[in-house]
């Protein structure tokens, strides 16, 4: 079926600020009701504030491989030793709608993501040191010692695949960071092939004879 919708893939390592940068870009008052972050599902354990069905889906081990078995995944890895997966149903009906859809996912997924969607743009963020992306997992109070050292430990292997993306920033001054995403997704909204499909009325009205 014809779609209008962009998947934007967004990965970095842990830390260096993608749920951050989605939060406030989805706060603008340009993202109104044209821009969804996917909520995936984990089987990792709920941090403190975040909500089932809000920030992730958390299921045990056995429900996400009866999901896994029905198909349910677009795409699905096992990060830092949990499952992590993007159901289809929900961005499929998003993307119909002409809604651009972000995904905040590793590398082991977005991999996935292109083969099956190569109409995709990925973007991989950066901190700007290890010293940095290291002060800022500890400045979110949300990890143990040992989770922030094993992300730390995980950190340059993530770091090593960003030469597959299409975009790449660097999240030193948060605004421009922000800045910078919005205007990748800005110009996306605008390519050729999807403003026609958007603009199919109004292009036939402009067009008649
Ligand atoms: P944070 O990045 O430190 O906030 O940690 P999260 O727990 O939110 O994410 C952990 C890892 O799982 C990150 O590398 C994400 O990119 C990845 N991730 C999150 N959701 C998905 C998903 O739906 N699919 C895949 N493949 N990876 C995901
Ligand atoms: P991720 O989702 O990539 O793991 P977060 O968005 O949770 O990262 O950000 C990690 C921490 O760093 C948070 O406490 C956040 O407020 C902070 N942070 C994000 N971007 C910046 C920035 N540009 N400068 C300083 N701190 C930042
Ligand atoms: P956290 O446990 O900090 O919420 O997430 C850890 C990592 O898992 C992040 O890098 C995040 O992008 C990734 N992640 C979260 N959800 C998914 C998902 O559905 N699929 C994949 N592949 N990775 C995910």
């Amino acid at each position: 079926m014809a779609h209008s919708g962009t998947l934007f893939i967004i990965s970095s390592p842990s830390g260096a600020g993608k749920s951050s940068l989605i939060r406030a870009l989805l706060e603008r008052p340009s993202a109104d009701g044209k821009l969804q972050v996917s909520v995936s599902h984990t089987t990792r354990d709920k941090r403190p504030g975040e909500e089932d069905g809000v920030h992730y889906h958390f299921v045990d081990k056995a429900q996400f491989e009866r999901l896994i078995e029905r198909g349910a995944f677009y795409e699905w890895a096992e990060v830092f030793g949990n499952y992590y997966g993007t159901s289809r149903e929900w961005i499929d009906q998003l993307l119909v709608q002409g809604i651009d859809v972000l995904l905040d996912i590793d590398w082991q997924g977005a991999r996935q993501i292109r083969k099956q969607s190569p109409s995709a743009k990925s973007i991989f963020i950066l901190p700007p040191s290890r010293e940095e992306l290291e002060r800022r997992l500890h400045a979110r109070q949300q990890d143990s010692a040992e989770v922030i050292k094993n992300r730390m430990a995980k950190a340059v292997s993530e770091m090593s695949h960003y030469d597959e993306y299409d975009y790449l920033l660097v999240n030193d001054t948060f605004e421009h960071a922000l800045n910078q995403l919005s205007a990748i997704i800005e110009a996306e909204r605008a390519n050729t092939g999807k403003q026609a499909v958007r603009y199919q009325d109004l292009l036939s009205r402009l067009l008649a004879e």
